[in-house]
């Protein structure tokens, strides 16, 4: 029964913690999807707050002491306001220059989706969205 209530209790930290940010990451991602330095911070958060979700659950379940919950807590609020001010500030500089940048990876990623593919008849060089040989016109493979 105590388990039962420390897993009821867990489950609403994290709702509570996590639904203010899919919401911000939502708005955000549909604007640009890709690999940024925004994600990897996003990702850095997540951890963080997994790691604090765990430790109040230990703590509210008796398997921590006051002392080191505080401690742990305190190291990990730090952590996670650090996370937080260089997601804030990487969000305040969403100018043009931050907006190019985010293009060009977009635009590196797309690239090297299409890469070329070697024809498995004449070994021609074709783009991989040909379907067929441009050398020979045999099926591509992809
Ligand atoms: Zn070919």
């Amino acid at each position: 029964m105590l388990y039962l209530f420390c897993g009821l209790l867990g489950g609403g930290i994290l709702a509570a913690i996590c639904t203010p940010l899919f919401r911000r990451e939502a708005t955000l991602e549909s604007a640009i999807i890709e690999e940024t330095e925004w994600d990897l911070l996003q990702r850095k958060k997540e951890v963080i707050l997994g790691n604090i979700q765990d430790l109040e659950f230990e703590y509210k379940c008796g398997k921590l002491s006051e002392e080191d919950y505080q401690k742990i807590r305190a190291e990990m609020n730090a952590e996670a306001a650090q996370v937080f001010q260089q997601v804030e500030n990487l969000e305040s500089s969403a100018d043009l220059d931050a907006l190019i940048r985010r293009e060009i990876s977009a635009r590196k990623i797309q690239s090297k989706g299409s890469s070329q593919t070697t024809c498995p008849s004449c070994a021609a060089k074709n783009p991989v969205t040909n379907r067929f040989c441009a050398e020979c016109g045999a099926k591509l493979k992809h």
